[in-house]
């Protein structure tokens, strides 16, 4: 029987090309979720590696970023908050509007999410180009908070993301 410290986490990710569009290689979490066990390992993996971080508050990224935020606060026992697409959050935002290939990309947090100087962890599912994680920490800073790293399950190197993002960056499964 294989050790759960063994086991290898890209057996579970599945991959689907040229999904949502053509050239794309689209690796999906969804398999991995599926298992309780994997999960339950990707789970504390995760926590092991943003805990000496020390966070006080967790930011989730929309969408998939809160599958791997919510129970990882509970591990660690600090808050939660999410980063979602225009519309979504009831109360005062702040929003920061980016660049992407074609077009831009807004994200907003709730106004009062933050304490001045609070220790956060910006949470993702996957790091590609960087640019989502690269929009969501100067959110975070506008709303005050001290961003302390970014945590991934799946980083896809060759893009040269991390390059991008100027706070310490950990991910679980790489690909070139
Ligand atoms: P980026 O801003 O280029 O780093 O893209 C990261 C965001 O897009 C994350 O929220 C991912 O969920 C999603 N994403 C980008 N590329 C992929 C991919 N190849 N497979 C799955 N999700 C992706």
């Amino acid at each position: 029987m294989t050790k759960r410290e063994e086991i290898d986490l890209k057996r579970y990710i599945r991959n689907i090309p040229d999904f949502p569009k053509p050239g794309i290689l689209f690796y999906d979490i969804s398999t991995l979720m599926r298992e309780p066990d994997a999960w339950q390992i990707a789970m504390g993996r995760l926590a092991r590696q943003v805990a000496p971080w020390e966070p006080d508050m967790l930011a989730a990224v929309e969408s998939r970023g809160f599958l791997t935020a919510a129970p990882l606060a509970d591990r660690l026992g600090c808050g939660l908050l999410m980063l979602r697409k225009p519309g979504k959050l009831p109360g005062g935002t702040i929003s920061h509007t980016y660049d992407l290939e074609y077009g831009s990309d807004t994200l907003q947090i709730q106004d009062d999410a933050i304490k001045p100087g609070q220790r956060v962890v910006v949470m993702d599912d996957l790091l590609a180009t960087g640019g989502t994680l690269a929009a969501s920490i100067t959110l975070l800073r506008k709303a005050g908070a001290n961003v302390v790293g970014a945590s991934l399950l799946v980083e896809l190197t060759g893009l040269g993301g991390r390059d991008k993002l100027d706070v310490p960056v950990k991910s679980l499964v790489t690909y070139e």
